[in-house]
């Protein structure tokens, strides 16, 4: 029964990305300035992603920032563009190297000849070493995910065990449509590499308009870009910014992201656009990622000069007021807390602490001998 339902849902998914113009888009289209949009995703903060993506069109050509987690939604993503503009793509911008910024590249490598793709250099390594080990696993996983997923909405009951709610249903199904598009696309994935490496900065001029590609410090992952507009002052902050529940993954970097999002905030952007929610007029959100990040690290730092395992850091390190602020009563975005941050981000913090004070031993030895 389970596999016939997989097998419906892959079926409908297929169907979809063949006739994604009889649907309404998953993303809701905003004007930022002047030849500026964003597409802000209409998917709901759950365990799976799509990202935003944004165009900059110039007289000759476009930049459009990070592609999707399917060649179909990508698809959909260049045939909104093509309602703006017939100017080609130019530039395609990956702020990071994780799979649902990535896996389209190719449908923007295959549509425009010479479009070249921008990454931190640090792709060059991450995405054919962990992305493609992440990859794998997710292949794997994914539709024994779906099974769980559909066999819990029939039960009436979430991940943990509980009666589930409106939200969570909803976050399940878009998970689902989700991972099965993922896995219908898989056969055509292909990693398409950046031809256009980042290490701290690149200025581009494009038509007159000035954008700066910036690395800011190690956050969500080692190599996290930010695009700045610094005439419009919109800054377009990738997964450094995740909105309702930040994403500190097995990839992140704990103890520097409270700094790196503290130089974000320098840049005194008039306007914000997250890799996963809505645009934010102002840095209050910022502030509370700053606070939540500077928060983990100050009591993992303290846990960890006290002696502790990775299991009593995570009985003494106490996250519960950021939860409440990041989650209020939501019974699914308190889970998404726990499997987004409290759980990841200590074991990251953990490994962090451990290579740091290896590093510090092996110099002490250096030195003595
Ligand atoms: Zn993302």
């Amino acid at each position: 029964m389970a596999r016939i339902l997989i097998l419906a849902a892959v079926l409908s998914m297929a169907a979809l990305g063949q006739d994604a113009g009889s649907h309404p888009p998953h993303f809701a289209v905003e004007r930022l300035a002047d030849g500026v949009y964003a597409l802000i995703r209409r998917e709901p903060a759950s365990l799976w992603f799509n990202p935003n993506n944004v165009f900059i069109i110039g007289k000759s050509g476009v930049v459009v920032i990070d592609s999707n987690i399917s060649g179909n939604y990508t698809q959909e993503v260049l045939d909104e563009l093509r309602k703006l503009t017939d100017k080609p793509v130019r530039y395609v911008i990956n702020t990071h190297w994780h799979d649902d910024h990535v896996t389209g590249n190719r449908v923007y490598r295959d549509a425009f000849h010479g479009a070249k793709f921008v990454g931190h250099r640090s792709t060059v390594d991450d995405l054919p070493r962990t992305g493609a080990a992440n990859r794998k696993s997710a292949l794997q996983n994914g539709r024994g995910f779906v099974g769980l997923l559909e066999s819990k909405l029939e039960l009436n009951e979430n991940l943990a065990g509980q009666k589930i709610t409106d939200e969570e249903r909803k976050a399940y199904s878009s998970d689902i449509e989700l991972v099965n598009s993922y896995l219908a696309d898989s056969p055509m994935f292909e990693s398409v590499m950046p031809t256009v490496l980042v290490d701290d900065r690149l200025f581009l001029e494009e038509d007159g308009r000035k954008i700066e590609i910036l690395f800011l410090g190690r956050a969500h992952t080692g190599g996290d870009l930010v695009v700045f507009l610094p005439k419009e002052k919109i800054a377009f902050t990738g997964d450094l910014i995740v909105h309702p529940v930040p994403l500190v993954g097995s990839t992140s970097y704990p103890l520097e992201y409270g700094a790196t999002l503290e130089r974000l905030r320098k840049l005194k952007a008039r306007v914000w656009v997250p890799g996963h929610g809505p645009v934010m007029r102002d840095d209050s959100y910022l502030r509370s990622m700053i606070g939540l990040l500077d928060s983990i690290k100050q009591q993992t730092e303290a846990s960890f000069l006290r002696g502790e395992t990775l299991e009593q850091m995570r009985k003494s390190v106490d996250l519960e007021s950021f939860r409440k602020a990041f989650a209020g009563d939501s019974q699914h975005k308190s889970f998404v807390f726990k499997n987004y941050i409290t759980l990841p981000a200590i074991a990251a913090a953990y490994r962090q602490l451990t290579e740091r004070s290896e590093t510090r031993a092996s110099a002490e030895t250096g030195r003595k001998e």
